[in-house]
């Protein structure tokens, strides 16, 4: 049944329309994080969190699950785009977030795993290595002024990794990486929302936002208009919908995951191109993911579609560098969408007085997501 705006119950309508001091929109990290830390800090504030999808989650559920702060290309890529220091205020942010998360849910219910993580160099990326090489030193000491880390980065011979991909020519170890299920992560993002009576409504889409300085009207095509005093704007890559003036754009990346292969034993979560792909396990099977580098406009988009173009580019990937030929069975394949920018780092923004937005986490949002709905909780009651 479609419940429409007429036919809200007195009591759906004293719950969830009336008196709302904070609607969070975006049941990703993002927005189910501030619901969390604004119902800490202001317990009796009503909130509640909308989302269009009838799972909710966007890229939250549909990530590949690398709890990850910066691989030396992708590090290398952020210091040709901006300055030092908001390069590793990235990485700093990312490495809190990560301890953040920890301490919001219990992480070991979804699956964490301490498991590692290593950028590749094919023959292809000589000279990527012969830059990466260069400022690993560097690296490796900025990146223990921001996260207290030694020796972040460790290069190793094909050999000494153990790893038995094609044409493997040189690794970079990274051993504070980790893997997460998203799926279980984001379970227990809502649950914990919803253990402090922060409803997660999901299935209302919010087509348009208008505010007159007090209150803010949120038209759905479903469920009428909805008032709240304040709007946070979590809605990652769909903002332009919302909000086309800020410099946010969706991007697409897309997955697949074979069927289960027996043979494989090495383990972490994989790097390559800047973070254009990666890869990791998910128990017996290969999650592969990205390249939207190669057919760059195509992916500028948020439709959810899986393309030829990338999904072959990702199958040859598949086939020749991890798998040394072999045909396997591709038994999922999805889309999700990123919210990038101009910048890396996300925007946090007050676009009117009852109106933030926190988004644009680009490919980092399970390390950024936490520590941006604290801080747009705390924006909030500011
Ligand atoms: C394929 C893929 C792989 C990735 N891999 C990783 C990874 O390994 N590690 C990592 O750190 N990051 C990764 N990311 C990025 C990460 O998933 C995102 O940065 C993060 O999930 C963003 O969280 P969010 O809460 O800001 O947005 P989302 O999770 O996208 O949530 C936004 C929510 O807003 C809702 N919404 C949007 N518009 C409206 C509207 N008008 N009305 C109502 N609801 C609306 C959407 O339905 C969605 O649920 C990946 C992303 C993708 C797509």
């Amino acid at each position: 049944m479609q419940i429409t705006p007429q036919q809200w119950s007195f009591w759906e309508k004293d719950l969830y329309l009336q008196g709302i001091d904070v609607t969070v929109l975006g049941a990703g990290i993002v927005g189910l994080s501030t619901a969390i830390f604004l119902k800490q800090l202001r317990p009796s504030w009503k909130i509640q969190v909308l989302d269009q999808w009838t799972l909710g989650g966007g890229a939250t559920t549909r990530n590949a699950g690398f709890a990850c702060f910066g691989s030396p290309t992708e590090l290398l890529s952020d210091l040709t785009n901006q300055d030092e220091e908001t390069t590793f205020q990235l990485v700093q942010a990312r490495w809190n977030g990560l301890q953040l998360l920890q301490q919001t849910i219990d992480i070991g219910l979804a699956d964490y795993t301490p498991c590692g993580g290593y950028e590749l160099f094919f023959p292809e990326d000589a000279e990527a290595w012969e830059r990466v090489e260069k400022q690993l030193p560097y690296f490796n000491l900025m990146t223990k002024s921001v996260t207290g880390v030694d020796h972040a980065y460790q290069v190793l011979t094909p050999g000494q990794s153990k790893l038995p991909f094609h044409d493997l020519k040189q690794v970079v170890y990274m051993h504070h990486e980790a893997r997460i299920h998203p799926g279980k992560m984001h379970q227990l993002l809502v649950s914990k929302a919803i253990g402090l009576s922060v409803p997660v409504i999901r299935g209302i889409e919010v087509e348009h936002l208008h505010t007159d300085g007090e209150m803010v009207q949120l038209t759905t095509p479903t469920h009428g208009i909805l008032r709240t005093r304040q709007v946070v704007v979590a809605t990652n890559g769909f903002t332009p919908r919302l909000l086309p003036d800020l410099d946010i754009r969706p991007a697409r990346n897309q997955v697949l995951v074979t069927e289960p292969l027996p043979d494989i034993k090495w383990d972490g979560t994989f790097h390559y191109q800047e973070g254009y792909v990666y890869f990791r396990r998910i128990g017996q099977r290969i999650l592969l993911g990205g390249m939207r580098h190669i057919d760059r406009q195509a992916e500028m988009t948020d439709n959810l579609a899986q393309t030829t173009v990338i999904q072959e580019a990702l199958e040859h990937f598949l086939r020749h560098r991890l798998l040394n030929g072999r045909d396997v069975r591709i038994t999922d394949r999805w889309s999700g969408i990123l919210g990038v920018g101009g910048q890396k780092l996300p925007i946090l923004q007050r676009v009117a007085p009852n109106v933030i937005v926190a988004a644009r986490l680009g490919g980092m949002g399970v390390a950024l997501g936490t520590g941006l709905g604290r801080q747009a909780a705390e924006l909030t009651i500011s």
